[in-house]
This record gives structure tokens, C-alpha cells and sequence, in this order.
């Protein structure tokens, strides 16, 4: 790759055990082949007076530039910003994230404005763009296997149906997503698109494909790609909103907090990234429904999992969140060797502790709120009573956690992450109210569904996989 060989911005591994790349190089691989995840060489940053003038500009070209700062030479802007054009044209709201006021001094940034009605579109129809770009011509043919706890593989299927280069296998826990979700997978017919329904919970899911991505055979032979949360691009472009809704509230001259409903510390952690990019942040508080690893790793340094447990946010129903291995790395002052055997660790035991400056400077920007069932329930039933809008249960636990917080000068934003209309059984049950079907969901009920099942085993996906991709 030609971005590997120049002064471009290089990625290396958390665990330290990987050569560096480029950023074509670190979209396509997904993980790092030594287990870690990759992240910038060196952080870039906008200045105060770049970011001000990001005001009142359209969300494409602000994408382009934060995306951009990382992109480097891969993709320069006159190829960047047609992509992020054409990304966010799906997306049915003009502003692509608008921002709306639910309360004093607290706002909703709703990012499920996209084809599948969750967040993970707006990572996800760029991404697909991105590995066109870099694909045509390349005569490659990735596979993609992607584990999701219900909204990644809707996202990644609708962005990556019927591409040429590429073939794609979801991996989801049976009977744990929603039906709309599940729809958004399931129907599109596409022939390089296979959805599996594998017995077990998201983590069995996600812990499949990284052994998928450990095996050199396996993964030479189908040449695998990933594009699971911890795939740097999808970071990079979740960074964008942060910026857009910041700056429209008055930054950089104000700081802005966020809430942000979390499972994966994807979304989360992007809200470091726009830190270090410049944006100024008072706090992103990590909220997370009974499934409370994050929570817990804040408030007593500790960081293991337990059981999953079923709820109605299911797409945060993860314990094992895999971008914290990217904050553990920032947070011991990017020490490989401590963080390859910190999480080699935590692998075979289920837990570890977070060192005592690491913890110190992970609390310098994030808190941790745990909202369980009830309390989800009654968020969704009090923000309808007083705005007379249905929010989705994810949504619902971020706005529980930020309704916590103090609330101060600083405007508070809650990341709201999928549609009510994904989630009609629980809205209702809480409010009484149905959301209306959305009609991008309509069309799905219609539609014939194409599942397969297999059992929670990495050899039975690898053979579903080479099956399928024919190697
Ligand atoms: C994926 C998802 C989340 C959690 O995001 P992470 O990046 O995994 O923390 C929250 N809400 C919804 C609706 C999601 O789809």
C-alpha cells in the first residue's frame, strides 16, 4: 500500500507486536494480526480557529475533514468529499445528525437518521465507500465476518449488498435482537450477503471472530476483514458528530459533555478521539444498562465481565467492551508491553485491574452510570409525558444516566443511537404509545428472511465461511 511507504499518518498496534500501516491498510485488516487494535502513530489536531469554522458547515464536509485528519494520503480530499457526500445523502434528515433540546440545557443528538435507523450507519455507509475505493481495480476479494448484537450487521449489510470485492457473513445472537433488526439483515437477498443466527450471546459472537481473525490459514484463505467497532475507520467517522453537535452548541469557545449509551466503548471512545483532535470536552459519562462492565471499571478500577444479561437495550448487552483496550493504551501512556499482557490476561481470567494512574486518567474525562430495567422504562415513559417523543431504550438509558448528572452551564448531549421504531414492543410497553412504522422499516415485513444456524463454535463458522466464499 502506497500510504505505508511515505510520511503519512501510520497506525500501530495496542499490543505492539504488529508492523505499522497505512490507513487503507488498517481499514481492511479490522483487528491487528498480533490481537490488538490498531490506533494513530501519533495523534493529529485541528486548531480552535479550524474548529469554529466548522460552524454552520454542512455534515459532509466536516466529515471530510475530521476523517481527512486520519485518511491522510489514502484519501485525499477531492477523493474524501464526494465519498462523505454521497455517505450521508442516505441519510434522510439534511443536517444528517440534527440535534434537538429535550430539557434545559440537555439535547439529543439523533443519529438514526440513516437506511437502518441506528448509529451504526453513519460509520457504516462511509466504510463501505471506503473499501470500494480502495478495492476496484485491486482485482482482492475480502470477506467480512461481522458479529453484531443488532444493528452493526443491519448497517453492514445495507452498505455492503452487492459489491463486487467483497462478501459478507453476520454472526448474531439467536432470539436476542429485535424483529426490525433482524429484518434489516435478513431480506435483502443479496447474494454475497449470509446471515447467521448462532446460539449464544453477542460476546460468543465477537470472541468467534477474532479467533476467525488468529488463524493465519483461515485467514489468508478467505482473505477476512472486519468491521466490527473496533475498525479504526468507523472510530474516525464517529468522531464527526461530536464535532458538529459541539460546535453548534458553542464550541471550541464552550465546553460540551456528553452522555453516550454504550456497550462496545465504540461510540464512547470516539468521544475521546474528537478530544484529542482538539474538541474541548468537560465529560462523555458511559452509560450502560445492567451489563455494567464500563460502569464498574470506572468507579472501582477493576474491569471484568460477567454473565450477559438479557434487556431491552439489547445492542448494549455485551461485557466484554473491545475498544477499552484502546483507552487502557492512552491511559498507560501508550505502553504496549503492559496492554498486550493486561488483556492477554484479562483473556484467560476474565478480569484484571486497571493501574492506578491509568484509572485516574481514564476518570479525568469519563464516569459511569448503570441504569437497570425499571429505571430504563421510566426514562422512556417520562420523556414522552414531558415532550410528547417516543425515544428508544437505548437512547432511554443514556438520557437516565445524563438526568443524574449535575447540570451545569455546560450543555449535556445524549447520543441517541437507534429509532423507536426499531425497538415498537418496548416503547410501547413503557409508554403505551406505538411508534409508528418508519417507512424504512415498512418494506422489511414483506420480505422473505434468509437465516442460517449454526452452534457457538469457531470451526463450524470457518467451515460456514469457506463454504461459502468458495476457498
Ligand atoms: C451499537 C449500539 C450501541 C452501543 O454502541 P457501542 O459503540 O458498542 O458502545 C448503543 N445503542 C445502539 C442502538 C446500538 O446499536
Amino acid at each position: 500500500m502506497p500510504d505505508a511507504m511515505s510520511n503519512a499518518l501510520r497506525y500501530v498496534s495496542t499490543r505492539g507486536g504488529a508492523a505499522p500501516v497505512g490507513f487503507a491498510d488498517t481499514l481492511l485488516a479490522g483487528l491487528a494480526p498480533d490481537g490488538g487494535l490498531y490506533i494513530p502513530e501519533t495523534w493529529p489536531a485541528f486548531t480552535p480557529d479550524e474548529i469554529a469554522a466548522f460552524a454552520g458547515k454542512p455534515y459532509a464536509e466536516v466529515a471530510a475533514a475530521v476523517i481527512g485528519k486520519f485518511a491522510g494520503e489514502s484519501f485525499p480530499p477531492e477523493v474524501l468529499l464526494p465519498i462523505c457526500r454521497e455517505a450521508y445523502a442516505t441519510f434522510a434528515h439534511p443536517s444528517a445528525t440534527p440535534l434537538r433540546e429535550l430539557d434545559s440545557g440537555l439535547w439529543l443528538l439523533e443519529l438514526f437518521h440513516g437506511p437502518t435507523l441506528a448509529f451504526k450507519d453513519v460509520a457504516m455507509q462511509l466504510l463501505a465507500r471506503l473499501y470500494q475505493h480502495v478495492l476496484a481495480g485491486s482485482g482482492r476479494k475480502l470477506t467480512i465476518v461481522v458479529a453484531t448484537s443488532g444493528d452493526t450487521g443491519g448497517a453492514a449489510v445495507e452498505a455492503f449488498r452487492g459489491l463486487a470485492n467483497v462478501d459478507i457473513v453476520v454472526l448474531f445472537p439467536e432470539g436476542r435482537i429485535s424483529e426490525v433488526q433482524r429484518r434489516f439483515m435478513t431480506t435483502t437477498g443479496a447474494p454475497n450477503v449470509r446471515c447467521v443466527a448462532v446460539q449464544g450471546a453477542f460476546d460468543d459472537c465477537q470472541t468467534i471472530v477474532k479467533s476467525l481473525f488468529a488463524d493465519d490459514d483461515f485467514r489468508t484463505a478467505v482473505d477476512l476483514s472486519g468491521v466490527n467497532s473496533i475498525n479504526w475507520a468507523r472510530v474516525a467517522a464517529q468522531a464527526v458528530y461530536y464535532f458538529t453537535a459541539a460546535v453548534s452548541l458553542g464550541a471550541p469557545a464552550r465546553k460540551v459533555s456528553f452522555a453516550v449509551p454504550t456497550g462496545n466503548f465504540g461510540d464512547a471512545f470516539a468521544g475521546y478521539v474528537a478530544t484529542k483532535l482538539g474538541l474541548p470536552v468537560e465529560r462523555i459519562t458511559l452509560a450502560v444498562n445492567s451489563n455494567d462492565i464500563l460502569a464498574r471499571t470506572i468507579k472501582e478500577g477493576r474491569y471484568a465481565s460477567g454473565q450477559v444479561t438479557p434487556t431491552q437495550s439489547p445492542a448494549m448487552d455485551i461485557q466484554i467492551a473491545s475498544n477499552f483496550e484502546r483507552l487502557f493504551f492512552e491511559s498507560v501512556k501508550r505502553d504496549a508491553g503492559v496492554t498486550a499482557a493486561a488483556f492477554k490476561g484479562f483473556a484467560a481470567t476474565g478480569g484484571m485491574d486497571i493501574p492506578e494512574a491509568a484509572l485516574a486518567a481514564m476518570r479525568g474525562l469519563f464516569g459511569g452510570e448503570t441504569v437497570d430495567e425499571p429505571q430504563t422504562t421510566a426514562s422512556m415513559k417520562a420523556s414522552f409525558e414531558a415532550t410528547g417523543e417516543l425515544i428508544d431504550p437505548h437512547t432511554a438509558v443514556g438520557v437516565a444516566a445524563a438526568q443524574r448528572l449535575e447540570r451545569r452551564a455546560t450543555p449535556l448531549v445524549v447520543l441517541s443511537t437507534a429509532h423507536p421504531a426499531k425497538f415498537p414492543d418496548e416503547v410501547e410497553a413503557a409508554t403505551g404509545r406505538a411508534p409508528a412504522m418508519h417507512p424504512r422499516a415498512q418494506g422489511l415485513f414483506a420480505l422473505p428472511e434468509a437465516i442460517d444456524r449454526l452452534p457457538a463454535d469457531a470451526a463450524a463458522v470457518k467451515a460456514y465461511v469457506r463454504a461459502f466464499v468458495g476457498k
